[in-house]
Formats: C-alpha cells, sequence, structure tokens
C-alpha cells in the first residue's frame, strides 16, 4: 500500500473526514468510527509508519508526542481521573486492520479484562 493509499495518511491530509479532537505539530487525533467504549479515540503521527516498532525505529521521539497527545486528550475528556487504556494493536493476530500506526485510548466507563 502507497502512503497515497493509506486511510489514516488521508484522514491526516483532511482528505477523508473525521472527528478531530486534538492535533499537533506531529500528532492527529480523532473518533474511531465504531466506538469499542464510551470514550474510543485513535492518536496517529502525522507521518505514516505501518506499526508502533516502525514508528519508534523510524522517529525517535515521536512515540513520546503519541503518549503525551494521549495524555492532554484524557484531560481534555475528563479522564484523567478514572482512568483510561492505551493500545497498539500490532499486526494480523493482534487484529491491526489499519497499517498506518495508530494508538487507541479507551475509557469513559469501566473497562473488562482483555486477552483472548
Ligand atoms: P486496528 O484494528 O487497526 O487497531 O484499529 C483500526 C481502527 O480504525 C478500528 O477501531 C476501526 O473502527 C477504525 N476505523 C476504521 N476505518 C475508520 C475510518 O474511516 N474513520 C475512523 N474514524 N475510524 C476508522
Ligand atoms: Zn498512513
Amino acid at each position: 500500500m502507497t502512503v497515497a493509499e493509506c486511510l489514516f495518511c488521508r484522514i491526516v491530509s483532511g482528505e477523508l473526514p473525521a472527528s478531530v479532537v486534538h492535533e499537533t505539530a506531529t500528532t492527529f487525533a480523532f473518533r474511531d468510527l465504531h466506538p469499542q467504549a464510551a470514550t474510543h479515540v485513535l492518536i496517529v503521527p502525522r507521518a505514516h509508519y505501518s506499526d508502533a516498532v516502525e514508528l519508534a525505529k523510524g522517529a525517535p521521539g515521536l512515540l513520546d508526542d503519541v503518549v503525551l497527545a494521549a495524555g492532554q486528550i484524557a484531560e481534555q475528556e475528563g479522564l484523567a481521573g478514572s482512568g483510561y487504556r492505551l493500545v497498539f494493536n500490532t499486526g494480523a493476530d493482534a487484529g491491526q486492520t489499519v497499517f498506518h500506526a495508530h494508538m487507541h485510548l479507551l475509557g469513559g466507563e469501566q473497562l473488562g479484562l482483555f486477552g483472548r
């Protein structure tokens, strides 16, 4: 897949619509189309990396930017006190379906344990 075909690159560029909740110079965050919790936000680096490990290898510091953005969004959404979950699905077995690194921020309710 080329970057031009990447769904999240197209959302970051504004070519496709999204419910944007937060932006920085290096990150972009929007609500998940199919929320799995009361609050479900996706935080992506503006630059294209296929997954979290490629992101960490390719751009030192950018993963920090994604996590720091999540913290700011949690404050903004009123989740900082009650807690929230940050998840990177990485590869097929984890159910990764969009191969532009993205961190899920889930919260706003008591979350179940996860695993299989
Ligand atoms: P993954 O399974 O790759 O970790 O997560 C991809 C996420 O992207 C899924 O939770 C899915 O609901 C969400 N998603 C897929 N297509 C779109 C879209 O066009 N817009 C938004 N906002 N979310 C999407
Ligand atoms: Zn992309």
